[in-house]
């Protein structure tokens, strides 16, 4: 095997200044910096510890230092500094911050620290946080800081402006008296550090390493890179690599001018350019370069490779999205079955609201996943809150569950009361709840405390009796409404509060859809089945190995698998901005975003998009993203899944679909085996009463009859051993 190509060679040999590898995805820039330390090490004699090299998640520093390990060995690779830019800054500052006056054991605030010490500042100034939104706030704050812009010199000219100001300063002043920083103030202070060394002609953290290397040079932000610059100020042996196409992080204040920034800061720099895909097959390539070729402003750059053509690009078409998850389980139950390993899988959405409908298709099926830089859907802060009133309400004795929520949204509980109230419990030998009864006896809880338990006792009171007869998504609307929880996160106008919304939306749509399902197999929907089926699975996913890898496009920057599959891909979804005129900027990033998807997959890609999609508790129309109907004919295959669940060859769409001609499917994948080739094919005339049909849960079966229930059609089956029941067709699979 050839472990490095000429250019390569050059990047990794490049004896020392100024370097820059300019490549397109799956080029080996990753594996140009990780041969390059080794050769650093290895055969230079530079020592470990004076290596600096950043990456841009935490999952892609873990992975560059275990394949460091395997080329040096564990113990030099330790000694390496390899991290991302708030990690590493981090630890830089505990050493040399004392220069900024920083103490050593200064403590780092993340985001709820952040939101609590907005919260306490705006009561101290007594400023209405329902006007002032704490959240909001921290935003306009970060975003400021960002753009390295001090309190100071913020032009405060309107009312609204000026409570801002106020707000920071004494945000900044409170951050300095805890000895405290944010994440911005990481690569801030460490500025500052470099700017204090040059002043007093110390060295210090500019001379502690002899070269520094960056992976994903494209998404840095200026600060980022004036750090860098300062850290590589004596020697200038600073390596970055980098593709403007895969820039997808302009509202982080990412900037992709950066690389252009360095060849103008470093006119000797080496450059070197990388064209050779190593990982994707020819048809992948393609299809990426496809979309990427019309952004409008762009570095001329090649990419071709030596791999094989490969198997078609699946592009299908789905009725919604739960039809879509189905598929998706189906396509890696197909691979398990051949043998691959759940590890092998990615399933991306561009989305975090997305994944709910794909993990229950998961969970359900016991198929183990996980869920990359996000949260698996039940373990949201917001839906665990939701779930913990639901428990409640089902059983008040629930200790955990009372103690999460008893003051959320904030109801004026504090820790004292809650405290006074435990030691009471425990008194009586009660729990909480109960210990709620004869408040009026408990001298150490003063009145207005007591009225503000007993009104939480009264709320959860009226939960149990509502529970048993409001149907499981109604009462989730109940408890939303009647918590204050919904118009807390409306009041706070923030991204982050709609993002909750929408989590809590898409657990309404999950009780809506188990309904749904309930009511199909002639069940009860109770909201204690449903708690019971979600703990469950929770379980079965703990105990799980290898596992199926979820997560957004952004998150999976970097990445590669065998096997990709790529929902949700319709317009105003994927791209999800960008579709009015004027915002081109917009529509070239989610077309980077498209390039960095496609990329990822080493074999195999299936790209699903559907007719109609519920979204945040709406539904919308789907029409097939533009981004699918630019791929090339020769690098795809066209399928339509039915609302029975068959999958038929569908004509190409885009601009040449007049000519429509049929797909002549040769196709090894066994997913899909049951294509009807050829002949005119009916939506409703596939599965008949009559056919013989097998359920995942009830086993074989014989169709009785059929019926059309909105998008969806319905069969009543007479199964083998369980009786008749109405299923959905597309839980049912032929088996004649
Ligand atoms: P991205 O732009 O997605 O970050 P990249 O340019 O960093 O991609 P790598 O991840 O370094 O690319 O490499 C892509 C794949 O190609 C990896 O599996 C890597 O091991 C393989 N590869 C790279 N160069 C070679 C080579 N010369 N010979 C064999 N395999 C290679
Ligand atoms: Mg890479």
């Amino acid at each position: 095997m050839v472990e490095l190509n000429a250019p390569q060679a050059q990047a990794v040999a490049h004896p020392s200044g100024p370097l820059l590898v300019f490549a397109g995805a799956g080029s080996g820039k990753t594996r140009v910096i990780t041969f390059r330390i080794a050769n650093l090490v290895a055969r230079e004699g530079v020592s470990a510890h004076r290596i600096l090299a950043v990456t841009f998640t935490n999952k892609a520093a873990r992975e560059l230092r275990s394949r460091l390990e395997g080329l040096l060995g564990e113990d030099l690779a330790r000694r390496l500094w390899v991290g991302t830019f708030h990690s590493l800054g981090a630890k830089l500052l505990r050493l040399h911050g004392g220069t900024i006056g920083l103490k050593k054991d200064f403590a780092i605030y993340d985001g709820t620290d952040q939101k609590a010490l907005i919260a306490r500042i705006l009561k101290d100034l007594a400023i209405d946080s329902k006007e002032y939104a704490p959240k909001a706030l921290l935003g306009q704050i970060g975003h400021y800081k960002q753009q390295n812009i001090r309190v100071d010199a913020l032009a405060a000219d309107s009312a609204h402006m000026k409570v801002v100001q106020q707000v920071w300063a004494q945000y900044e002043a409170r951050l300095r008296t805890a000895n405290a920083l944010d994440f911005e103030d990481i690569l801030l202070r460490g500025g500052e550090l470099l700017d204090e060394e040059l002043r007093l002609g110390v060295v210090g953290v500019r001379e502690r390493f002899d070269h520094i290397l960056v992976d994903e040079f494209q998404d840095t932000n200026g600060t980022q890179y004036r750090w860098l610059k300062g850290l590589a100020h004596f020697h200038r042996n600073l390596c970055v690599v980098g593709d403007d196409d895969q820039s997808i992080y302009g509202w982080r204040g990412a900037d992709v001018r950066n690389i252009q920034s360095f060849r103008r800061d470093h006119p000797d720099a080496e450059v070197v350019k990388l064209e050779q895909n190593y990982r994707s097959t020819a048809r992948i390539v393609e299809a990426a370069l496809a979309i990427v070729a019309k952004t409008t402003v762009r570095e001329p750059k090649k990419l071709w490779t030596e791999n094989e053509a490969g198997e078609p690009i699946h592009v299908v078409e789905l009725p919604d999205e739960r039809a879509e998850a189905t598929f998706a389980l189906r396509c890696i139950r197909d691979a398990l079955d051949e043998g691959a390993s759940p590890a092998d899988f990615a399933v991306f959405y561009r989305l975090h609201a997305q994944s709910r409908v794909l993990e229950d298709a998961l969970r359900t099926a016991r198929v183990a996943y996980k869920v990359i830089g996000g949260t698996r859907f039940y373990e949201r802060a917001e839906v665990k809150d939701a779930l913990a009133y639901l428990r409640l309400a089902l059983n008040p004795s629930s200790d955990v569950d009372f103690l999460r929520v008893v003051n959320v949204p904030a109801r004026g509980i504090g820790d004292t009361t809650v405290e006074r109230l435990a030691s009471r419990a425990k008194r009586l030998g009660k729990v909480l709840f109960e210990a709620l009864d004869n408040l009026e006896d408990e001298g150490t809880i003063a009145p207005a405390a007591r009225r503000k338990l007993e009104a939480f006792r009264a709320l959860i009171n009226g939960f149990q009796r509502a529970i048993t007869e409001d149907t499981p998504s109604a009462f989730v609307d109940r408890v939303l409404e009647a918590t204050g929880y919904r118009k807390s996160l409306e009041k706070e106008d923030s991204v982050e509060a709609d993002a909750r919304l929408g989590n809590l939306e898409e657990l309404r749509s999950a009780l809506l859809d188990f309904e749904r399902e309930c009511s199909l197999r002639g069940e009860d929907p109770t909201i204690a089945t449903w708690l019971e089926n979600a703990a469950l699975h929770s379980e079965a996913d703990n105990a799980a190995g290898e596992a199926v890898s979820m997560m957004t496009v952004h998150a999976a920057k970097g990445l590669e698998f065998p096997y990709v599959i790529l929902t949700g891909m319709e317009e105003q979804l994927f791209p999800y901005r960008g579709l009015d005129p004027g915002e081109r900027d917009e529509l070239d990033e989610e077309r980077r975003l498209a390039y960095v998807a496609i990329t990822r997959a080493r074999e195999r890609l299936v790209c699903t998009h559907v007719r109609a999609r519920q979204l945040f508790g709406q539904t919308r129309v789907g029409i097939e993203s533009r981004f699918l109907r630019e791929l090339p004919r020769s690098t795809t295959e066209r399928f339509r899944v039915n609302s029975f669940g068959r999958l038929t060859p569908a004509a190409h769409q885009g601009r040449s679909a007049e000519t429509s001609r049929r797909v002549d499917a040769r196709v090894d994948t066994s997913y899909f085996s049951d294509v009807n080739h050829g002949e005119a094919f009916d939506d409703d005339s596939a599965m008949r009463p009559g056919s013989m049909v097998r359920h995942g849960t009830f086993g074989p079966g014989r169709v009785r009859s059929l019926e059309r229930r909105g998008q969806e059609v319905a069969a009543q089956v007479e199964f083998a051993t369980f009786g008749v029941k109405t299923v959905y067709v597309r839980f049912l699979v032929d088996d004649e």
